[in-house]
């Protein structure tokens, strides 16, 4: 139902243009830190994607023809402006996701990397050439944009993901509609403006808001090029479907469940340390937290009692303040019901709650979304605590009796994005490399998201698709390759050129 209120209205950003909304139904933007109701977003329907598309489309020709060294230079002038509002931006993250600002500023920070990526333009397009490719004839690869191409972003990193797409694909040629979450569209909002203000043609870029009806339309637009997807697995199994069978390049990545595995020869004070980030860290809502622990051996369990008592002693509070806390909230009141109730079912099927953050309070916000940290051991292979990704500040453990036991448990997980192993053994973090099927391996690093010159390479249902995000793989994303063969007559065989 289309609704009216006081509340501040997401505009859209299209063909160069803030324009304000009515008339749609709209979506609530909650400060997640006190529950409160910040802001409305309308939810884009066919209409209002076709006409992003469009100014998309018109700005394509135009700004394809632009020199890479000029699209890089936009690239640098927003990045000056990210750094310059870097502060802002932070607390903006904090306000609509919740997460404390050391976690905020990090979202950006990895995000800004890519931009720093994306400035270097004219050195990632340069093409191939290969002279006498076959007597007298040479052969060239150019790569060029695609057109039209699409982000569509979840909640849980406002800044970050939406960046490890669109600066890219711009300083590639393309133009772009960014759809980012209807949880936290004040980021993306914010981010538009940036760029906007960076000397960036008219159209080039835009921005809708909405939900399954605007991914529906753009996944369907007979102008899009490419869509880029990030979200859990479901939607982005089935974005990729839809994008695919309408004849789209996808690249979707989806939902995740990482193992740690910690060895007997782990050095405690450090994994516990690492664990509480990897497991805890933006209250669980990461597609690279370290969600299930594997300890191998009674000296693995050792990290158990420091770890306990590190999750009991980790504070939850409001993150829109100076103080921070040192977890803040998860995303919605119905999300931190889901979290509750699937720890409560695990509890119920045997397994035992060994840090109990479920009935955490902060009298100082009694309406906001919170949990506190909490550890589950003994949880058994059919639970759905082991299976479904809870997305909250929840830490399974398991014991096993070796690492063939734990890499084959890692490896019944039908995700495959991150895993971890804790060690001072080569061989055993070899090994571990080796075999796990995860596309991201952390040796001795809780999180081992890669920077922006490497792709964010999620295996199995944790990616549909072939070319990642980021790195060399995300330009290649992004362009087409033209191969062009070439032969040039001598003279007196027909000298083409000086007719
Ligand atoms: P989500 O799948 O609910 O939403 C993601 C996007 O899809 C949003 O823009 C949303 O509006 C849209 N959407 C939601 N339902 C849809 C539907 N039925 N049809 C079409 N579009 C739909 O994800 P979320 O809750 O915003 O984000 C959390 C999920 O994202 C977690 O599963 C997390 O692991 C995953 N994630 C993955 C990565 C990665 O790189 N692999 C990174 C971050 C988050």
């Amino acid at each position: 139902m289309p609704t009216s209120s006081s509340l501040p209205r997401c505009p859209y950003f299209l063909g160069g243009e803030w324009s304000p909304v009515s008339g749609l139904p709209t979506s609530p933007v909650f400060n997640s830190s006190t529950g409160e109701v910040i802001a409305e977003v309308p939810m884009a329907g066919v209409a209002e994607v076709d006409q992003a598309v469009r100014a998309a489309q018109a700005a394509f020709p135009g700004w394809a023809e632009t020199p890479p060294s000029e699209r890089a230079r936009v690239m640098f002038k927003f990045r000056a402006k990210l750094e310059q509002h870097f502060e802002e931006i932070a607390r903006l993250i904090s306000r609509e996701h919740g997460k404390t600002l050391a976690e905020s500023r990090g979202d950006l920070f990895r995000g800004f990397e890519v931009v720093e990526l994306a400035c270097a333009a004219p050195t990632l397009l340069t093409g191939e050439l290969l002279p006498n490719m076959a007597r007298g004839i040479d052969g060239e690869l150019a790569r060029h944009p695609l057109g039209v191409c699409v982000g569509i972003t979840p909640f849980n990193f406002p800044a970050m993901i939406p960046l490890w797409m669109f600066p890219l694909a711009l300083v590639c040629g393309n133009t772009f509609v960014l759809k980012p979450s209807e949880r936290v569209p004040l980021t993306a909002q914010r981010l538009a403006e940036l760029l906007a203000e960076s000397g960036l043609p008219k159209g080039v870029f835009n921005l809708v808001h909405g939900g399954k009806e605007a991914v529906e339309a753009l996944l369907t637009h007979p102008l899009v090029r490419a869509v880029s997807f990030v979200g859990s697995t479901p939607v982005a199994r089935a974005v990729h479907l839809t994008a695919s069978t309408h004849g789209k390049r996808v690249q979707a990545n989806g939902g995740a469940k990482n193992y740690i595995v910690v060895m007997p020869d782990a050095d405690v004070g450090k994994t516990v340390e690492a664990v509480m980030n990897a497991a805890f860290g933006c209250a669980g809502e990461r597609c690279m937290a370290g969600s299930s622990l594997l300890t191998v051996g009674d000296r693995g369990r050792a990290v158990m009692p420091d770890l306990i008592k590190a999750a009991q002693s980790l504070t939850v509070g409001r993150t829109d303040v100076e103080a921070q806390p040192g977890m803040g909230a998860v995303i919605t009141a119905a999300h931190r019901e889901r979290v509750r109730g699937l720890v409560d079912e695990g509890e119920r099927a045997g397994a035992r709650v060994v840090a109990d953050g479920r009935g955490v309070k902060v009298p100082e916000a009694p309406n906001g979304f919170y949990l506190g940290a909490t550890i589950v051991e003994d949880v058994r292979t059919e639970m759905k605590l082991a299976q479904e990704e809870v997305f909250g500040p929840v830490l399974n453990v398991l014991h096993m009796n070796g690492l063939d036991e734990a890499i084959e448990m890692a490896n019944r997980s039908s995700y495959g994005n991150g895993a971890a192993i804790f060690t001072r053994s080569g061989g055993a973090a070899r090994e571990f490399k080796q075999r796990v099927r995860a596309g991201m391996i952390g040796i001795n690093v809780g999180v081992p998201a890669p920077m922006a010159m490497f792709p964010f390479s999620g295996w199995n249902e944790s990616f549909f698709g072939d070319l990642h995000m980021q790195g060399r793989s995300g330009v290649l994303f992004y362009t087409q390759p033209k191969v062009t063969t070439s032969r040039w007559f001598a003279e007196g065989e027909g000298d083409i050129w000086r007719k």
